[in-house]
């Protein structure tokens, strides 16, 4: 830690020496790579280290204002007890000299860790018999950095005498803290993001909840006031108002929908549902809107489709298409068809409207997802998901078929009873 000493001269390496040193970065960067829990990738690359490059090995990381160790090893099965005493001591606390290498950021090569060294490196009696069991004869001590910061800092020593690092040796240790350091970095970066994404879920999860729970009695009163009105034209607008409501609750429904089915709580309570029905009925709901737009509802349900299904969902489902089907049928008519076939009911929702590029037409069913510009079309890119997972979570699926510019038709197979499928399998398929 303290002189910067750096010996040995620059000696040809023979291709043998080469190839083994890209082998040993080469399988470093794979147990780098492998995994993004990095304190287990750690252990991993320590292990290659030793011996290839070392006798011991420790790494601490940088946590706030402190230094955690998280990897301490010796290929020395016997010694390796000192390296379990000596990665519970962990790193010196608020140590002078290490906080002064962190902030110079410079690799170090002690070619000779003599027992000065070893002395002046110890914290107590405790620790100077732990570092003079483990016999460290020399020694390097590399930051690893991210992103233009120390982040921590490998040690690498040899036990053995005849083993003195030099130039050559520094060169293969910096660059395997290269990689080290962007491993690490990764795996933070990844794990930020995931509790960002943790944090944005639970927040969707309480602000929808809080949203919607004035729109329960919003949604009455207007209900009441609607069949109190004799007034056309308050009638008309308390109309229009219901309506916006519901586009609220919709939406909110959507946003609470995302966390409780991204965390795995979409709960389906299937009972027998008349498919046929429930289209007419969101058809009824959905007429306002679609009067609108100028786009005329035409909707072939009149045979009965009975299946066993979650109600609420499915209505959600048929609310979704049907709602996309106006919202992008550029104010023309949108056919709507149940019918059933070997056990499987299908619906199937045509408009000819602006369509869906072809490229556009897989990922228009991911979160968040859509294929038109936010300025042009409200929404959050959820309907879709949210029906795809409705859809699979009662064993069926759901198809899209599109020309740009000509109209979209979505397909959704539904077995009459979760588990059973048509002859092909793959259900929507046969529609
Ligand atoms: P949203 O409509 O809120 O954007 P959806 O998940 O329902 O979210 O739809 C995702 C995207 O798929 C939409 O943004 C749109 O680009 C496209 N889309 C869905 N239905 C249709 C349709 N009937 N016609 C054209 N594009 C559609």
């Amino acid at each position: 830690m303290r002189g910067r000493l750096r010996s040995g001269k620059k000696r040809r390496i023979g291709s043998a020496a080469r190839e083994a040193r890209f082998k040993f970065l080469a399988d470093a960067t794979t147990a780098l790579v492998s995994s993004l829990d990095f304190e287990t990738t750690l252990e991993a690359v320590a292990k290659l280290a030793v011996p290839m490059l070392a006798d011991g090995c420790v790494i601490d990381l940088v946590d706030g204002d402190d230094l955690r160790r998280v990897v301490c090893v010796h290929r020395d099965p016997e010694l390796q007890a000192y390296s379990v005493e000596l990665k519970a001591l962990g790193p010196p606390a608020n140590d002078a000299p290490v906080r002064h290498f962190i902030a110079a950021n410079t690799p170090t090569l002690i070619p000779k860790f003599t027992d000065a060294h070893v002395v002046a490196a110890a914290r107590d009696a405790r620790h100077l018999a732990i570092l003079r069991a483990l016999h460290m004869e020399s020694t390097m001590i590399l930051p690893l950095r991210a992103r233009g910061r120390t982040i921590g800092i490998l040690w690498l020593y040899s036990s053995d005498a005849e083993r003195l690092y030099g130039e050559r040796d520094l060169a293969l240790a910096e660059d395997l803290g290269g990689r080290i350091g962007l491993a690490i970095d990764n795996a933070r970066l990844f794990q930020e993001a995931q509790e960002a994404v943790r944090i944005r879920d639970e927040f969707l999860a309480i602000a929808s909840h809080e949203l919607r729970t004035p729109l329960t009695p919003l949604k009455l009163q207007l209900g009441r006031l609607l069949r109190q009105t004799t007034d056309a034209s308050t009638h008309e607008k308390l109309v229009l108002a219901d309506g916006q409501v519901d586009r609220l609750t919709r939406l909110i429904t959507q946003l609470l929908d995302v966390s409780r089915i991204a965390s795995g709580r979409l709960v389906l309570d299937p009972e027998p549902v008349d498919l046929a029905e429930v289209v007419r009925r969101e058809a009824e709901h959905a007429s306002m809107e679609a009067r609108k737009k100028g786009s005329e509802l035409r909707i072939h349900a009149n045979a009965p489709v009975v299946g066993v299904w979650d109600a609420a969902r499915l209505e959600q489902v048929v609310a979704n298409l049907l709602s996309n089907a106006i919202k992008y049928g550029d104010g023309k008519p949108v056919d709507v068809d149940v019918s059933t076939r070997e056990g499987v009911a299908y619906l199937d929702v045509r408009d000819h409207g602006i369509g869906i590029p072809t490229e556009h037409q897989t990922r228009i069913f991911e979160r968040y997802e859509r294929a038109v510009s936010a300025r042009h079309f409200g929404g959050f890119g959820l309907g879709l998901w949210i029906v795809r997972q409705i859809v699979e979570a009662s064993s069926g699926s759901i198809r899209v078929e599109s020309v740009d510019g000509e109209g979209s038709r979505f397909i959704v197979g539904l077995p009459l009873v979760a588990g059973l499928r048509g002859k092909s399998g793959g259900i929507v398929e046969d529609a």
